[in-house]
């Protein structure tokens, strides 16, 4: 039976009564098999499975879709009967009795890049959303997906520099069987910029290709350019986010941002390269 709570009260309760190993999966809904590879991974890994359903405020921009953000929170509980133990779906008053908080987690300059100059504060109230979550469920472990790279990162930073006691688990992207990262925003486009959206996962496709060998990665990135209008197409040290060049060996991310339409879609993939000789 999959116990489903509103408020933080009834949250700390529920989450009292639990014995073992909790993970927790902190989603914004309009849940897609993306999300549930996340539910499905918590499973095997824990004896109970918290789902968070919240459309989180803090962390839309003015102009941004968090007003048209999809929300179907009666679909959301079908998907998940049997598969969470606990949902916590609260309104934004549960979570933000004061709006905007009187206190709130800020982010180093990790959040001012890439995502975080298209959406400024976009990081600090995913933090701040986040370390409520983590305070009110006490998981043994999150778990996040590699789908949002960046959010990724800025996460794992959290709970290492703030000494948070959980540990975090990565589950690869989710995707359609034409290539696209599976997303909820995914429903914003129509069947045209569908297709157009296909270029985020072909240029990831191309970098994979290209792999090990840098300077053809960085090439198979900068050729694949055509055809959409990119936000930022970065191959990054996946340790540090620095931009790499030619001479970069090691664990590289390749993280992409485009808009089709009114939509922003992200893509990413982490590749093993070596600098040529
Ligand atoms: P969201 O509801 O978009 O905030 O996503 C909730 C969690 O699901 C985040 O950790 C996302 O990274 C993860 N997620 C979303 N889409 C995918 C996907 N296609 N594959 C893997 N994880 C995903």
């Amino acid at each position: 039976m999959t116990k489903v709570v509103t408020t933080p009260d009834e949250l700390r309760a529920a989450r009292a009564e639990l014995t073992g190993k909790v993970a927790l999966v902190p989603t914004m809904g309009a849940l897609h098999d993306g999300h549930m590879t996340l539910v499905r991974r918590a499973r095997e890994i824990a004896d109970n499975v918290i789902v968070s359903i919240f459309v989180n405020p803090l962390q839309f921009g003015p102009g941004e879709d968090f007003e048209r953000y999809p929300r179907d929170l009666e679909a959301d509980l079908a998907t998940l009967a049997g598969a969470a133990d606990l949902v916590f779906a609260p309104e934004v008053a549960d979570m933000y009795p004061v709006l905007p908080p009187r206190v709130s987690v800020t982010c180093g300059e990790i959040a001012t890049l890439f995502e975080g100059a298209i959406r400024p504060g976009h990081f600090d109230g995913v933090a701040t959303v986040v370390t409520k979550l983590f305070t009110l469920t006490a998981p043994d472990v999150a778990i996040f997906g590699q789908k949002d790279a960046q959010q990724l990162f800025i996460i794992r930073s959290l709970v290492e520099d703030l000494n948070l006691p959980l540990t975090l688990e990565a589950v690869p992207i989710a995707r359609a069987d034409d290539g696209l990262a599976l997303s909820s925003r995914n429903i914003y486009l129509s069947a045209e910029e569908r297709k157009a959206a296909l270029a985020l996962s072909r240029l990831v496709r191309a970098a994979e290709a290209a792999a090990p060998n840098t300077a053809a990665v960085l090439r198979a990135v900068a050729d694949n350019r055509a055809d959409l209008d990119w936000d930022y197409t970065a191959v990054l040290d996946h340790r540090t986010f620095a931009q790499i060049d030619e001479s970069f060996s090691g664990e590289a991310l390749v993280m992409i941002a485009a808009r089709v339409g009114g939509t922003r879609l992200l893509d990413n993939t982490i590749v093993h390269l070596r600098a040529g000789e």
